[in-house]
Parts: structure tokens; sequence; C-alpha cells
């Protein structure tokens, strides 16, 4: 019986080899068939982080790809063209993010694949790399964009057009002179949609007391004949802080306005209060509205993500730094104003960590009117003489601003 059992013993080895030989010749037939058709590059994933203010992208691909981009308007849109590319990406991967209202792709005429990347508004290239990773095989793509105003955007189109046109001239490094451009305010209502705001306790609610006031402040400002005056929303529409500040930059505003009107955690305080944006808040009042300001986006159950690309750049701080002594030289300049007509609370001119008055190049202010925790300041928001004093105080404060830095300009 022994020898049965060598036997069969002998037929599983038989059969065993049969198999791996089989695997070996099924192996070989599949690495054959990528290696003949080698000639399409792969892009396998696609990744976007940052607001709407900045988004950098990344997408990982087999091998190096050479890309070439350009900008196209109504909307804005990049455009990268890359070599006969299969695109392996998650499709939940490409929902609209921060700037990036969306990111399509596929191939076009001629062996070319196309990345098309719509914003939400105007934007700059600030970099479009090839990498090689680092602890993986394969190439990167990193895309760095930023929003700028609808002028900065069209300039770059005119500088690609010289490009286009000739392929040797390199970009006019020098910028057309601007024509004399009115000065422009961007008046900011807070909240709105699902973020209410404060609420009074005769049932006033902070979304529709800004709207209402911004819409009366803009008619007064535009009745000067001397401003441009646009508005973040005109309606109870939800806005997400660092689209404001966006918008603000798009149309290249000199001055953004944001306007609430808050409750406060001290018993019996009412009137205007003034602020400017500091990382270091000027008290623990200020701190906590900041906190709870900076929240709005939550309530509309946003998630929030803090871009996590900071500048570094020497220059950005310079401006930075710039905008920000113009944003407090009027703040001082409207509590000035306010004390006179409407009235401010101790201290009015205060400072915390506000999202919304974080642009770099645009003086920005957040006023509130009053307090909705104070019965009489509720009250007085109700009321059109009230309303039109404070706005023709801000009126009055935007002038002397706007008048300083035409001189200065
Ligand atoms: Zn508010």
């Amino acid at each position: 019986m022994g020898s049965a059992v060598s036997v069969e013993k002998h037929k599983g080895y038989l059969l065993r080899n049969l198999v791996f030989l089989a695997l070996v010749l099924f192996a070989t037939l599949l690495a054959g068939v990528p290696a003949a058709r080698a000639t399409s590059l792969e892009a396998h994933a696609y990744k976007i982080a940052g607001d709407a203010s900045r988004v950098r992208i990344v997408m990982q691909f087999d091998r190096e790809p050479e890309p070439r981009w350009f900008l196209l308007r109504g909307p804005h849109r990049l455009v990268v063209d890359l070599p006969e590319t299969t695109f392996r990406l998650d499709h939940a991967d490409l929902k609209p993010h921060g700037l990036v209202a969306n990111a399509r792709f596929g191939a076009v005429k001629g062996g070319v694949s196309r990345l098309v990347i719509s914003a939400k508004g105007p934007f700059s290239v600030e970099k479009v790399d090839v990498l090689p990773n680092e602890d993986a095989k394969g190439y990167r793509l990193a895309i760095d964009l930023v929003s700028v105003s609808a002028a900065a955007f069209d300039q770059a189109l005119a500088d690609q057009a010289l490009v286009t046109a000739s392929s040797q001239s390199t970009p006019k490094t020098e910028r057309l002179p601007e024509a004399s451009k009115r000065f422009v305010i961007v008046l900011d209502p807070g909240h709105g949609g699902a973020d209410g705001g404060a609420e009074g306790a005769a049932g006033t609610v902070e979304k529709a007391v800004t709207l209402a006031f911004a819409k009366e402040l803009r008619e007064v400002l535009e009745a000067t004949g001397k401003y441009d005056v646009s508005m973040t929303r005109e309606s109870d529409q939800f806005l997400r802080l660092d689209d404001r500040v966006r918008i603000a930059r798009e149309r290249s505003a000199d001055l953004l306005v944001s306007i609430h009107a808050d409750t406060i955690n001290l018993k019996g305080i009412r009137g205007a209060t003034v602020y400017t944006v500091s990382d270091k808040a000027s008290d623990p009042e200020a701190e906590a509205l900041a906190i709870r300001e900076n929240l709005a986006d939550q309530v509309a159950g946003i998630d929030i993500q803090e871009a996590d690309t900071e500048v570094a750049d020497i220059l950005v701080d310079l401006i930075r730094r710039e905008t920000h002594s113009f944003s407090i030289r009027f703040a001082r300049t409207l509590v000035g104003e306010l004390t006179h007509s409407i009235g401010v609370i101790n201290n009015p001119h205060r400072f915390a960590g506000f999202r919304v008055l974080k642009a770099p190049d645009v003086p920005s202010v957040l006023v509130e009117l009053g307090y909705l925790s104070n019965a009489k300041d509720e009250k007085l928001l109700q009321d059109a003489d009230w309303r039109r004093k404070a706005a023709e105080s801000i009126s009055k404060a935007v002038a002397i601003f706007a008048g300083s830095r035409a001189g200065a300009g």
C-alpha cells in the first residue's frame, strides 16, 4: 500500500507543477498586455485642499506628465493639456471645493487629454509644478490657484494672448497704467440663509437687520456719486466667510465693511463698536464674539478647512501690514463719526481674529451697529431715522478715508 501512496503523492506533485506553470504563463501574458499599450499616461489621484481664496490641487501620474496650461474666461477656467491620459480618478474627489467650482477631464483631438478647472471667480495661477514622488513611484502635478481681482485675471489673459501671438516674446512685465479707478466699497451684510445670527428679545433676527441696513447704506454711499458700491449678498442667502473675503478681493475693493448686530455678554452694554482683525483679541468679549462669528460656516453644516498654505512671501507680508494700518485708520475715523451720531460703547475700537476680515489686500472692518442683547438697541435698529443717521456717519467716514487714500496714491 506504501507504493500506492507514493503514486498519489507523485500525481499531486505533477498537478501542482502544472498549475504553477499555467500561472506563470498567464502572468507573462498579463504583463505583456500593458506593455503593448503603455503609450497612455495614467492619472490615478486628484486631491484638493484650501478655501475660497487659495487652493492647491495635486494629481498623481504613473510617469512624468508634460502639462501645458492656459486661461479661459466666462467662467474663469484653467485648462491643462496633457499627453493622451487615462484618468483613473475617484469622482467623489472632483466635487466643488473652495475656490474651485468644478473639475472635468477627458480626451480632446490629436492624442491630447485635457483637465478643465472652473473657478468661482477670477484667480491667478501661482504655480504648475511637476515633481517626482519621493517615497513612491510616479510623479505629481501640483497646481496653486489664488483668488485675485477681475482686472488681474484679465491682465493675465492679455499676457497669455501676447505669448500665443508670438511664442518668442516673453510676457510683458510692465503693466498698463491702471485707469483712474473709482473707490470701491464692498458691504457685507452679516449672516444669511441657514445662519440667522443673533436674535433680540423682541424677535429681531440679525441676518435681516444687517441686509436691510446694508441696502440703505449702499443708497447713501451711491448718492454721493463717488464710489462703486456692491454687496456680498443681496438676499437671504448663506455665504461662507471665505467667500465674502473672496468677493471683496475679486471686486478689487478698497474697503470691506462687514455689518453686524450681535448679542454681547456684558449686561447693559449698548452702542456701536468697530472691530479690526488681530491675532490677539483686545478683550475677552471681542474674543468671544470673533469665535462665535467664525462659527457661522458650521451653522450651515460646512466643514471648515483652514488654508494650510500660509504665504510666507515677504511682499505679501508687507502688503498685509499696510492693509492692516489702513483698516485701523478707517476704524478710528469711523469711531469718531459714530460717537457723534448714534453713540458707541466703551473702548469702541476693538480687535480679534475675525475670519471675514482676513483679506491681505483689502482694508476691512466689522461694525456692530448695536447689540440685539440690549432692548433699546434692538428698538433703534428698527428705526428708520436712526438707521439713516448711522448710514450717514459711515458715509462721512468713508469720504475721509477715501480722500486720504486718493491723496496718498
Ligand atoms: Zn453677527
